[in-house]
């Protein structure tokens, strides 16, 4: 069958079943989605919009074009009356799973325990499983994106103080930098690496600020030597990258921040202007595609895997499915301290 054709017919049915569903049914699509899916959703944005997003609608079922922690996310969000659905159960997030609900138990009880009487606020970042969320809103702690992850370490420091960053160490690692602690005043912590997570009893009694040792291989692929020859090329170029890159990517740039802040960037870039943007591949595409008064180009082209694993195919089987398709479910024991976790990211806002 001629490829094109059974595109075309994908997206007409897609289509013509978001009609018949009308008001009933909302496409969330996240920025670094399949460009077809993007134009087949009906709000698209970074984690931190479309939890929000999935918390005002009204729908009753959520299409959640993106990756499994975020579909969890909306479910602890919903109404119970809503559903919400992922097109593609196999795609989930490699970073989210870098964190466990017992590991990071274990490393709130290690830090407690070499710093009594001191209070330790974790905060998790929105890329983590709803049990490490529900661990997190148990302790007395949030969720946060890297749209606000410095209120976030602002509101943990109001409270506590030492702060557990999980899963991230780069989103961490950056946004501790903004907030003026040194390196000497933070602890690396892997359970890979055994006991104390690698870390010394000196270090983890002395730290202000625990990083997990987890990583988005989308956003450490960049280098700083990829910076500095985007401006060799381009001379008077923008770079902004997104902060989950490392530290050193970061220090090079314009600027850093969420998928939103990047499309700011672009947005106000002005016509004739050259940006170089160091996040997901399918979004520096779509905002070149968006504005041809100006030259949008990637720091490299790096792919997420798991977020293109949502296809029409996908998305029109999961349509076609509705309402007997199986929603996303979160265990009723990790329903409660998630939805902790979350609310508090919501009123930290952003
Ligand atoms: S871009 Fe990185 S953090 Fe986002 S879903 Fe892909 S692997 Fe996970």
């Amino acid at each position: 069958m001629n490829t094109t054709v059974a595109a075309a017919d994908m997206e007409r049915a897609i289509r013509a079943r978001k009609t018949e569903l009308g008001d009933r049914l909302v496409i969330l699509t996240h920025h670094y989605q399949r460009p077809e899916i993007v134009a087949l959703g009906d709000l698209r944005g970074d984690s931190y919009e479309l939890s929000k997003l999935a918390a005002q609608t009204a729908a009753e079922w959520i299409m959640f074009c993106g990756v499994h922690f975020m579909a969890q996310a909306a479910a602890v969000l919903a109404r119970p009356e809503q559903r919400v659905v992922l097109p593609n159960h196999d795609a989930g997030c490699p970073m989210a799973d870098m964190a466990a609900a017992p590991d990071v138990n274990r490393a709130l009880d290690d830090i407690a325990r070499l710093q009594p009487g001191r209070r330790v606020v974790p905060l998790a970042y929105m890329n983590t499983l709803a049990e490490v969320k529900a661990v997190v809103g148990e302790r007395g702690g949030a969720i946060c994106t890297s749209s606000n992850a410095r209120q976030a370490f602002d509101w943990a420091y109001q409270r506590g103080d030492v702060v557990l960053f999980v899963p991230d160490e780069y989103l961490g690692r950056n946004t501790a930098r903004q907030q003026g602690l040194n390196e000497e005043e933070i602890a690396l912590y892997d359970p890979q690496r055994g006991a104390l997570g690698g870390c010394s009893e000196r270090e983890l009694a002395s730290a202000r600020l625990v990083l997990w040792g987890g990583y988005c291989h989308v956003h450490t692929w960049f280098r700083p030597e990829q910076v500095d020859e985007a401006r060799r090329l381009w001379p008077g170029c923008q770079v902004h990258v997104h902060p989950e890159c490392r530290t050193e990517v970061v220090a090079r740039a314009d600027g850093a921040g969420s998928t939103g802040y990047l499309v700011r960037m672009v947005e106000q870039a002005g016509p004739g202007s050259t940006v170089i943007v160091g996040t997901e591949f399918n979004l520096v595409r779509r905002l070149a595609l968006e504005h041809p008064d100006r030259r949008v180009l990637p720091l490299d082209r790096s792919l997420c895997p798991n977020m293109a694993r949502t296809t029409t195919r996908h998305l029109l089987n999961a349509l076609s499915r509705l309402p007997g398709l199986a929603p996303i479910a979160v265990d009723e024991a990790q329903q409660r301290g998630a939805r902790l976790a979350l609310e508090r990211m919501l009123e930290i806002g952003g």
